[in-house]
């Protein structure tokens, strides 16, 4: 099993700030307020939290594995 940490920093944007209206992955637009992110292999654009993560494991199954390995026996906090 490997468990995958998000970056937890919240951060408001607006739509202007984001150039997107709808989401990339489900195309429904935002509303009110939504868990955003952006795809860490390519530059799919924004999508619902939810929907980044279906797009990721079904899209980048393979870099994400590797990604997985590559860090799999670094501590946590590396640089400390
Ligand atoms: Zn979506
Ligand atoms: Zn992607």
């Amino acid at each position: 099993m490997s468990l995958l940490w998000r970056d937890p920093w919240l951060k408001p944007l607006s739509n202007y700030d984001l150039g997107a209206e709808k989401c990339s992955y489900c195309e429904k637009p935002f509303v009110r307020l939504e868990f955003v992110t952006s795809c860490d292999f390519c530059e799919k654009g924004i999508m619902h939290d939810k929907c980044a993560n279906k797009h990721i494991l079904s899209e980048h199954r393979k870099e994400l594995e590797s990604k997985i390995s590559a860090h799999r026996d670094k501590p946590l906090h590396e640089y400390q």
